[in-house]
């Protein structure tokens, strides 16, 4: 599938292919209280020098030669500080911030460009700063997002025709057929309506060269799917957490078993290049507990919490991509530095991650990755603020040794965090209306979460 690769890249295909594998969460989101950012002392990592530039792989196939890292453009920087979001979120992006950070990954060699309709101005600020910049220069990725009753023929053709405008382009390079879950869904929003058949046509035409789709469903879910058209790529899910066994949170009643594994390795076994999504869990990884990030740091002192999950993605050999949806300047240096010269992890640092994948769902987090996919409440709760703060302090508020002052200490935290939200967007404000929870992705139990917070705010 991957036919030429970097000296470095080689050599990780030769480890993997011994290890019996078939080869194997946006980063640094301002999310929860990082206990560990707190405690580094300074970031072990040096900016990637002018002039040189990311790792790349080459996907004879498609006839594509891409950057490992890519930049997800659904969490842009917004004029109020901090990332956008997608739907929901409609925060102004800030055009100069995007522009100046659009310029830096082009100069460092990233040229996978991510977004879709659904990522509120997304797609308009990313055409601009990319306008900026030779066509050839770049590949936009972006997504036909007709979730939500807009699911005909013409809702679809529009958005298409939209995007190409929005985009500042004549053709898209990766189209994806956005949040597939199973048959029914695709059959709905794509087969019924002839939609499918009419952005074939359209890839007939050169107007789309490349055209996959991204993956929220379960293990069983992805073979048939699959099985559909000769997909260039699918864009999944991966990250160290979600590895052998993606967790759906408190209250998700164990369903929906879907695993990292089973669908990277399904992927590539079939010759389907792999686009990664949330390689940092939408942050989570990235502000892990403190108990966490010691034994990441113990041991690699050179790696961030952030850079120890997109290393775990970017070391297995059948990933194509791996996006991050960065919301800052200092990400994407951080992340360019990581991918300039990778450095992969072997068979034992796998290994160690998934044992450090088992002491992070020991610490109850809720696995929400802030997509906002959720967003807007009819109620106006903050679902994916309120799971933050919850996360902040989840390993305090979920164990019974209260009596431990560092747990008692970060109860409080927690509090203050709850308490300063205005009173309207908080926890206590879901009416367990449900309208949230077939959107969700990751199929969190969002009310049941709302009422256990509540729960817990009002014993504390
Ligand atoms: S269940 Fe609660 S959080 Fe979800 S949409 Fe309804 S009010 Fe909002
Ligand atoms: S609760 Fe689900 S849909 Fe909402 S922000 Fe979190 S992961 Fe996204």
């Amino acid at each position: 599938m991957e036919e030429k690769m970097t000296r470095r890249e080689a050599l990780r295909g030769l480890f993997f292919a011994g290890m019996g594998l078939a080869a194997g969460g946006p980063l640094l989101q301002s999310l929860g209280t990082p206990a560990a950012a707190a405690t580094v002392p300074a970031a072990p990592w040096t900016e990637a020098p002018e002039g040189t530039k990311i790792d790349t792989r080459t996907w004879s196939k498609m006839g594509e030669t891409l950057g490992l890292l890519g930049l997800g453009c659904m969490r842009l920087p917004t004029l109020g500080g901090g990332g956008g979001g997608g739907f929901g979120r409609r925060q102004p992006l800030d055009q100069e911030a995007v522009n100046a950070m659009v310029d830096y990954a082009i100069a460092h060699g990233v040229n996978y460009f991510d977004t879709a309709p659904a990522y509120g101005e997304s797609e308009v600020v990313t055409g601009k700063a990319l306008s900026r910049h030779p066509r050839a220069s770049f590949k936009i990725a972006t997504k036909i997002s007709n979730m939500g009753g807009r699911a005909t023929l013409e809702a679809g053709k529009q958005m298409f025709e939209t995007s190409l405008k929005n985009l500042q382009v004549d053709y898209i390079d990766f189209l994806l057929l956005h949040n597939l879950q199973n048959m029914e869904g695709y059959n709905s929003r794509f087969r019924d309506n002839g939609l499918f058949k009419w952005l074939l046509e359209q890839k007939k035409k050169g107007r789309i060269r490349h055209i996959g789709f991204s993956f929220h469903g379960s293990n069983a879910d992805l073979p048939g799917l699959v099985g559909l058209y000769d997909w260039d790529f699918v864009q999944i899910q991966l990250n160290y957490a979600d590895w052998k066994e993606m967790s759906r949170g408190w209250g998700s009643g164990g369903g929906n078993e879907t695993s990292s594994e089973y669908l990277y390795n399904y992927l590539v076994g079939k010759g389907i290049p792999v686009l990664v999504m949330e390689p940092v869990k939408g942050g989570a990884l990235a502000n892990v507990s403190e108990g966490v990030a010691a034994v990441l740091r113990e041991r690699h002192p050179d790696l961030t919490p952030a850079a120890n999950a997109l290393t775990f993605v970017g070391s297995l050999p059948g990933v194509m991509v791996t996006l991050s949806g960065m919301s800052n300047m200092a990400q994407l240096k951080e992340n360019v530095s990581l991918f300039t010269g990778f450095k992969p992890f072997d068979e034992k640092e796998h290994a160690f991650m998934l044992t450090v994948a088992d002491l992070y769902k020991s610490k109850g987090q809720i696995p929400c990755t802030a997509c906002a996919y959720c967003m807007p409440c009819p109620a106006g709760v903050d679902i994916p603020g309120n799971f933050k703060i919850f996360n902040s302090a989840s390993d305090a508020l979920t164990l019974s040794d209260t009596g431990r002052k560092d747990l008692a200490d970060k109860q409080k935290a927690f509090l203050k965090l709850y308490n300063d939200q205005d009173k309207a967007i908080r926890a206590d404000a879901c009416v367990g209306c449900n309208a949230c929870l077939p959107k969700c992705p990751q199929h969190i139990s969002i009310p049941q979460h709302m009422t256990r917070i509540r729960e817990i705010v009002a014993k504390l």
